[in-house]
């Protein structure tokens, strides 16, 4: 099986390299859907980056990020409340009809005034569609990439991988694509264990905070590598139909969010009423389900990064 243009046993091989390399840097350090679903999604999808895609995303990051995608997956949430970035709000989620545990793009992807696309597959749409347009600095080109484009490029396309990576993430968190009455299960309360949460916060953290606290000495890395092996091995025949989109599509958003609101049907709304206490049966079934969204989302952030930018040097060093 091809991978990205790798044989397989070259993927696997790779894939083991990563981890053990990360088990012998013990001092990772990454901290807290949450800051630590959209890191471990960021950190999923970096190694099975291509050289070319690795090589233009970088060129995107800041500098400040030293080369890390991953350094930067929360920033959209980060943003989201101030003034001048309060409409990109509604992009981190769709709401579709309570019970229903169907998406419409047309019927569900707009915001609360009702403007269209406005919600996380038509953001997956636009900002893919927005990186279409890179091209590697002049400094970075190989010549025969200088002539592609002799316009300047209108768009922020810094923001848009980072916007992009973001998404990816959210929505492939079930409840990024839930109820429209509970907004995802923001306004169900439920009992985590002995603490009091949302039960949309669970999703988004405690799922995995308990998670790595129970199995994973506590560190997110652990979990990434635990997680990463599984690509590598149980999952392997997969991933290549995770990656895939239909008609030739650089992403597929549709198909991501359409799985999403039937998880949330069936795993996390379920058993879930507002006043529930929700302990081991709960987080032991459903935790499966979060490591393979995880797993889902970090694959198919790199497949969709490596069309965007793998595929064009490809094609055009093949020209040369
Ligand atoms: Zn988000």
């Amino acid at each position: 099986m091809v991978f990205f243009g790798v044989k397989m046993a070259d993927f696997v091989k790779a894939v083991l390299a990563v981890v053990v390399l990360r088990l012998l840097q013990s001092a990772v350090s990454v901290e807290a859907w949450g800051a630590d679903g959209h890191h471990a999604t960021c950190l999923l999808a970096e190694p099975l980056l291509a050289p070319a895609t690795l090589k233009a995303v970088r060129s995107l990051l800041p500098e400040y990020a030293k080369g890390s995608l991953a350094s930067l997956c929360t920033w959209p949430d980060d943003i989201k409340w101030q003034h001048q970035w309060r409409w990109t709000s509604p992009l981190h989620y769709i709401d579709t009809p309570d019970f229903l545990c169907r998406y419409d793009y047309l019927r569900d992807c707009h915001n609360e005034y009702g403007d269209k696309n406005m919600c996380v597959s038509g953001a997956i749409n636009n900002f893919t569609s927005q990186l279409t347009t890179f091209q590697l600095p002049l400094d970075l080109a190989a010549p025969y990439l200088m002539t592609k484009h002799d316009h300047p490029n209108h768009y922020n396309l810094t923001e848009a991988i980072l916007f992009l990576a973001h998404f990816v993430g959210d929505i492939h968190q079930p409840l990024h694509v839930g109820f429209t009455s509970d907004a995802g299960g923001n306004t169900i309360s439920v009992h985590w264990y002995k603490r009091k949460y949302n039960l949309h916060h669970i999703w988004d953290s405690e799922l995995i905070n308990t998670a790595k606290q129970r199995f994973y000495n506590s560190s997110l890395s652990v979990m990434v590598d635990a997680i990463l092996l599984k690509i590598g091995g149980k999952w392997v025949g997969e991933t290549k139909s995770w990656g895939a989109c239909a008609n030739h599509g650089i992403s597929c958003p549709d198909v991501y969010a359409a799985e999403s609101i039937s998880l949330a049907c069936k795993y996390a709304y379920r058993n879930a009423t507002p006043g529930s206490r929700l302990a081991d049966e709960y987080f032991l079934s459903r935790l499966p389900i979060v490591e393979r969204r995880l797993a889902q989302g970090g694959v198919r952030l790199a497949f969709i990064l490596n069309r965007l930018f793998a595929q064009t040097s490809d094609s055009l060093i093949n020209q040369k």
